[in-house]
């Protein structure tokens, strides 16, 4: 009888070249949070010496940082991987992120041909399973479900000159019934305060002008420990203090953990921009209860009711699943109303697709995929009225951006306001970095076009300094 899957061996003789590595290539799949940990393993990588290149084929080094939220994601990740071992493998390959942690060993049998598997929070042992790859000649794996405290974040390696994503907690303890991110990324754990600040302040001298808090739900920052006695809003403060930093944003929020205390900082602090992803996922109380969201969707909208008095120029993002196992026609249509109830300026649509490991994998998928595909389509649809009516509103305004860079087009810059709309304009390189004063004129899309207005907006260092 043939051996079972379980019982193979972890370890085979890797079929690399074990020589020492001089240049890698790193493609990043899924959320922030992993563009951030690739910025980190970029980091440690350049640390050892090795040189990263863009040219996939003559990387002596593959790294794939995966995502594991939807099955496409999966689906495209182990494609891409599995045709690499159809070609006379060259490079050493590495599988990274939540993928990595959802199938652990199993990935050696299905890609056989890769070197080691990293889990999202083994990330600063990248180096050392790179040498023991190299040494032993046999594939590694490493994916303790523990958070890495001596993550070094400060290696970070940044592409993008303007603004930064910076890491404030990991994990997830909410465990909504669809969501792998409990079991890829583990519980929540908080990074320290003076930690995030002396990041922060690093970034600022080096000319950074915004920054993105990332975590699972930013909102439980330092709930896991009372005795910092720095709760969201409180590291909302802190870091308003830093003198250059002109703006804040954060992503993402469980509805449960907003606070009103939240919203008064929002409300309060010149650096915190006024958008909050505030994901309400379903519009009706017995979906959400099976997706075990914790809140109704009265205590939702109250919430964003409360939000809109205290910020009345808010604007409001959201995530929202179609087609949950067992959603009905007048379900989705209460999602559907309330979604252009609350009118959404942001939104991340998505019809379901089950996730293994998770409880809702147990159910059955019921939702014929046409179905979930025409309840997709005509909340999309309804999503571009709203986001039509809105930025025809805004013909006229003049709005602050942050010019982040040379739009595709080449012909104008491009960036963002405070309430993350995209901007476009005419104007040089030198304004890259920095924040203008733009007059809405038109929009195509999902972007803004405008002139310039004379005479740029102070930034705080330079308000201060009068
Ligand atoms: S709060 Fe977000 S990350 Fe946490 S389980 Fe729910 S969907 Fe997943």
């Amino acid at each position: 009888m043939p051996p079972l899957a379980k019982d193979l061996p972890l370890k085979v003789e890797s079929t690399s070249l074990m020589q020492q590595p001089k240049t890698f290539f790193i493609r990043t799949y899924g959320c922030q949070m992993n563009e951030l940990d690739s910025e980190i393993m970029v980091g440690l990588l350049e640390k050892r010496g090795m040189q990263r290149i863009q040219d996939e084929e003559a990387a002596d080094l593959l790294l794939f940082n995966t995502c594991s939220i939807r099955d496409l994601a999966e689906r495209k990740v182990m494609g891409k991987i599995g045709k690499l071992g159809l070609k006379k493998k060259k490079s050493l390959i590495g599988v990274t992120g939540c993928m990595a942690m959802a199938k652990k060993e199993t990935l050696f049998r299905k890609l056989p041909h890769i070197d080691f598997v990293l889990g999202t929070n083994n990330i600063s042992d990248l180096n050392s399973v790179l040498d023991e790859v190299l040494e032993t000649g046999k594939q590694s794996i490493r994916t303790d479900n523990q958070f890495e405290e001596n993550l070094d974040y400060l290696v970070a390696k940044r592409d993008d000159p303007v603004k930064a994503y910076v890491s404030i907690i990991r994990g997830c303890d909410k465990f909504c019934t669809y969501c792998v991110v409990p079991y890829t990324r583990g519980q929540e754990v908080s990074r320290p305060p003076e930690s995030i600040e002396e990041e922060c302040r690093r970034l600022v001298q080096a000319g950074y002008k915004e920054i993105t808090l990332l975590g699972q739900n930013v909102n439980s920052y330092g709930k896991d420990k009372p005795e910092w006695n720095c709760l969201f809003h409180d590291l909302l403060y802190r870091l308003d203090k830093i003198e250059g930093l002109e703006r804040v944003r954060f992503m993402t929020s469980h509805p449960v953990d907003i606070t009103v205390e939240l919203m008064q900082a929002i409300r309060d602090l010149p650096s915190a921009c006024e958008f909050v992803h505030f994901p309400m996922q379903a519009g009706s109380n017995r979906v959400l209860r099976k997706m075990h969201r914790i809140y109704t969707i009265e205590t939702y909208l109250e919430k964003v009711a409360l939000l809109r008095s205290i910020v009345p120029d808010v604007a409001l993002g959201t995530d929202i699943i179609v087609g949950f196992p067992t959603e009905t026609e007048e379900e989705f249509q209460e999602t559907y109303d309330r979604f252009r109830e609350v009118g959404f300026s942001v939104a991340f649509l998505f019809a379901y697709s089950a996730r293994k490991g998770t409880p809702a994998f147990r159910w059955k998928d019921d939702i014929a995929e046409e179905v979930k595909q025409d309840r997709l389509h005509r909340l999309l649809e309804l999503y571009q009225e709203i986001a039509g009516a809105d930025r025809q509103k805004m013909l006229g305004q003049e709005v602050e951006v942050l010019v982040e860079r040379r739009n595709r087009d080449e012909k104008h810059l491009k960036g963002r306001t405070r309430c993350w709309k995209n901007v476009i304009f005419s104007g040089g390189d030198e304004l890259i970095g920095t924040l203008q004063k733009v007059k809405v004129h038109s929009y195509s899309h999902q972007t803004l076009i405008g002139d310039l207005v004379e005479g740029k907006i102070p930034s705080t260092l330079e308000l201060l300094a009068n």
